[in-house]
């Protein structure tokens, strides 16, 4: 028997497939991504709790040779247990090491692929339903969202995706719909460009914002930046139906058909909606990048299609 594996066994440590399954359970619930074991000590401890561990087990040390420079090097026993379960995870792919997710993250994480997101979401028994709206990032989603958020702005920028209704029937569109939401909604800090609402679910983990297309996609509107922006729900659904739209200089402008509205309509206790509408005259909110503005091809499609004027 090995050494490593008498001291497992010595110390009563869980099995490898057991940490495996609760790290990627972790992974989950911390948004697709944790520290290397070394340095992320929340995690490290948070794992160890699941497993009730004692403090013996958390302070095992293993004692190795470390080949450059010939010497001996001291190292948790526990670390080295996760870092075999992240391991074997990682030969799965359904996690990437830190070397392949600091290239698109920076940071050197373990970080969920897509099918170690479905794997998790399923370990967790979370309706599928809910896993679409979750904060819980993973790879090829990461890198999706860095495509749409480092793209040049195109001067002569075409707001439809003729592909779109084909690609519909071949291709998993999961991770264009996510990265379109996400890479919206963060761009504009989780936040109404309209009004300005910003505002969380109890447990965190749903944002009532939502990433809206202006040219719609049932137009094929495209799913980028450029065609999009953060609404709340109420804005959102003014927009769609025409009682606002933007000029060119992104300021609202407003249906003149809000004068023919009855006095009863759109209030929210003494808040009439329409009229706090017609009184924005600043600029709405944006990104703090300007390239990641909406294109004025998109916004002057949906003055001319969808707005009342
Ligand atoms: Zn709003």
């Amino acid at each position: 028997m090995s050494y490593e594996r008498s001291m497992l066994q010595e110390f009563k440590m869980p099995s490898r497939d057991k940490v495996a399954e609760e790290l990627l359970k972790t992974l989950f619930t911390h948004n697709g991504v944790v520290k290397e074991f070394g340095t992320g000590q929340g995690v490290v401890n948070e794992i160890a709790d699941k497993f009730g561990l004692n403090a013996e087990q958390r302070k095992a040390e293993l004692l190795t040779v470390y080949r450059k420079e010939n010497r001996l090097k001291k190292s948790l026993l526990w670390h080295r247990l996760l870092f075999r379960a992240a391991n074997f995870l990682a030969n799965e792919r359904l996690i990437t090491r830190p070397n392949e997710t600091i290239k698109i993250t920076n940071k050197k994480e373990w970080m969920l692929t897509e099918e170690g997101f479905n794997k998790s979401a399923k370990l967790l028994k979370i309706p599928s339903y809910q896993k679409e709206y979750l904060p819980v990032k993973f790879f090829e989603l990461q890198k999706y969202i860095n495509k749409i958020c480092l793209s040049p702005r195109p001067k002569n920028y075409n707001p439809f995706d003729d592909t779109k209704i084909k690609q519909e029937r071949v291709v998993n569109t999961s991770i264009r719909k996510k990265g379109f939401r996400f890479s919206v909604i963060e761009s504009y800090n989780y936040t109404c460009s309209v009004c300005g609402l910003k505002l969380n679910s109890p447990n965190n983990l749903r944002w009532e914002v939502q990433a809206a297309h202006i040219v719609p996609h049932k137009a094929k509107g495209k799913d980028d930046l450029w065609n999009g922006i953060a609404l709340c729900s109420l804005h959102h659904w003014a927009f769609d139906v025409g009682w606002y739209t933007l000029t060119d200089k992104y300021k609202i402008q407003v249906s003149s058909k809000i004068k023919t509205v009855r006095k009863e309509y759109g209030r929210l206790d003494n808040f009439s909606f329409l009229e706090s509408l017609r009184e924005k005259k600043e600029v709405i909110l944006l990104p703090e990048n300007s390239e990641l503005y909406p294109h004025e091809n998109s916004i002057r499609w949906h003055r001319k299609n969808i707005f009342y004027e």
